[in-house]
């Protein structure tokens, strides 16, 4: 064990750790408890989210179902600042990457925020998730899309109202893509058009593959409440 693992177990034992999901205190070096372990272990799922403007299939690598217990919790990272979980989440995501992933990845990327998002926020938590993913991963990060304006907040709109609210508004960097194959990341999946949008235009501009990933997935017919 090394001198930081050590401090990091020493502050868990000062400051019980809690539970990512339920809040209950957990064991120090630990952010999960048993019946959460048990109850979310089966629960990722590696299935395609639709067809880009290239032709290419389009997967999505989800961990949980939005609901219960992973809706508090990521609603509490994603909008009360509880931005510790992110490298709970980004060791799960790279570890079922690993497992479910056809090929490699030339580097990450996120789903990026509006200026005016990111300010009120002062987080990108899908960005927060990809960097400590690449580095798990032992791959670049690179922020390589942007978003042009505010749209409507997605979770408000029904599937072919998403598509639209989405269409042409995200763009590209500038950074060189042409020939890459990507990761990008994202926090809920819920029709998929955000994550399809994204993929074509990281195609559009040369991408070789893009594939997804994203913490939880939204069951259908039942769109998240506050995400
Ligand atoms: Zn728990």
């Amino acid at each position: 064990m090394d001198v930081k693992k050590i401090l990091l177990w020493g502050l868990d034992l000062l400051f019980p750790p809690h539970c990512v999901f339920c809040n209950r205190t957990v064991a120090p070096g630990t952010c999960i408890c048993c019946s959460c372990a048990e109850e979310l272990a089966s629960q990722s799922s590696f299935s395609r989210i639709g067809v880009s403007r290239t032709g290419s299939d389009i997967y999505c690598l989800t961990l949980y179902w939005y609901r219960d217990q992973v809706r508090d919790s990521i609603i509490r990272y994603k909008f009360q600042g509880e931005k510790r979980n992110a490298a709970f989440y980004a060791d799960v995501l790279a570890r079922q990457i690993v497992h479910w992933f056809p090929w490699r990845p030339d580097f990450v990327t996120s789903v990026p925020l509006s200026a005016e998002r990111l300010k009120e926020r002062g987080y990108n938590q899908s960005e927060l998730l990809a960097e400590p993913v690449a580095d798990k991963l032992k791959i670049p990060y690179i922020q390589s899309l942007k978003k042009a304006g505010k749209n409507r907040v997605q979770h408000s709109l029904r599937r072919e109202s998403r598509k639209k609210n989405v269409a042409g508004v995200y763009s590209l960097c500038g950074v060189k893509i042409a020939g890459k194959r990507i990761l990008l990341i994202d926090d809920i999946v819920t029709t998929g058009s955000t994550l399809l949008e994204c993929s074509n235009v990281l195609l559009n501009g040369g991408a070789r593959d893009v594939i997804c990933a994203a913490i939880a997935r939204v069951p259908q017919g039942c769109p998240p409440s506050s995400a």
